[in-house]
């Protein structure tokens, strides 16, 4: 009587410590990777790539869940723009408590190294449509070259701070390098991503962006995608393909948009063969 009831209790501890070791990684396991596009030429491709997939919609935002070599992954379209993408990491975040968001897509080139179908791996992402101006009288017209950045408010831990960008993930920035050969439309790169809702074509403006903020290419999403991730401390990364660039009279291929894709799911298979070691 007494033998067995020592044994049903050490039965339990057992199954107990059992769980302890095993749910967390588990736990892990599930926990998708999302990938963020603004648009269809942005999203499509890897949507095709998706087994089981299910679509989902919150609001004004799809998601599209499935896997990827048995992993995971939710595919984003998280609409044009700063405040869209801002909503749809959100959702992202609270909906599916992802490992990782990468968010990736076309943009303008700002580096005149860089030209059309050349991809940059985000090593910052920064919101260049941030600033403040100085007083001045009326009649003294416009002066957009000397306002002054501006940093942006984000709550880390419960506290708001300034920053001034958002640095990409190590472990994804790594995982993007690792499989750069494979990429055969141009050069990849690692550069700074600038984000506004702004489409700028005058050289001189894009010329003093790239000056001031280091600026490889502009879009509209990564940097608040970036803001929201840093918030929730999810890892990010911005990966993006140069659709037009103005500086070398190139202009907009959606081509461009697949191209991305194509190189940003060989990044998810090296991530999910890390992941699932
Ligand atoms: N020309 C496209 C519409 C693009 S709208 C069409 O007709 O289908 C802007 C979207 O493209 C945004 O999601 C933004 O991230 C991206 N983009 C590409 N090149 C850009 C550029 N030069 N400046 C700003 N955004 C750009």
């Amino acid at each position: 009587m007494k033998k067995s009831f020592l044994a049903l209790i050490l039965a339990i501890l057992m199954t107990v410590a059992f769980m302890g070791c095993t749910n967390p990684k588990t736990q892990e396991v599930s926990r998708p990777i999302v990938i963020q596009g603004a648009m269809d030429v942005e999203t499509q491709k890897l949507i095709t790539q998706l087994k089981n997939v299910e679509e989902i919609t919150y609001g004004g935002w799809k998601f599209w869940k499935g896997t990827i070599d048995e992993f995971p992954v939710v595919v984003a379209k998280t609409e044009i723009g700063m405040t869209n993408a801002a909503a749809s990491t959100v959702l992202a975040i609270e909906k599916f408590n992802p490992i990782a968001i990468i968010n990736q897509g076309t943009s303008g080139g700002h580096d005149p190294a860089l030209h059309r179908y050349d991809i940059v791996i985000g090593k910052k992402a920064i919101n260049f449509g941030s600033f403040r101006s100085e007083h001045s009288d009326y009649g003294k017209g416009i002066n957009s070259e000397e306002w002054i950045p501006m940093d942006i408010n984000v709550s880390i831990n419960g506290e708001m701070k300034e920053l001034k960008d958002f640095e990409g993930d190590a472990q994804l920035i790594k995982a993007a390098k690792s499989v750069e050969k494979l990429y055969k439309e141009g050069k990849v790169v690692e550069g700074i991503i600038g984000s506004a809702d702004q489409w700028n074509r005058e050289l001189d403006r894009i010329k003093w962006i790239n000056k001031q903020y280091g600026t490889s290419v502009e879009e509209m999403e990564t940097a608040s995608s970036a803001q929201i991730a840093k918030t929730y401390n999810v890892p990010f990364l911005g990966i993006r393909i140069l659709s037009n660039s103005e500086v070398h009279n190139e202009g907009y291929d959606r081509n461009s948009g697949e191209y991305c894709q194509q190189f940003v799911l060989e990044v998810i298979k090296t991530l999910i063969k890390e992941y699932s070691k």
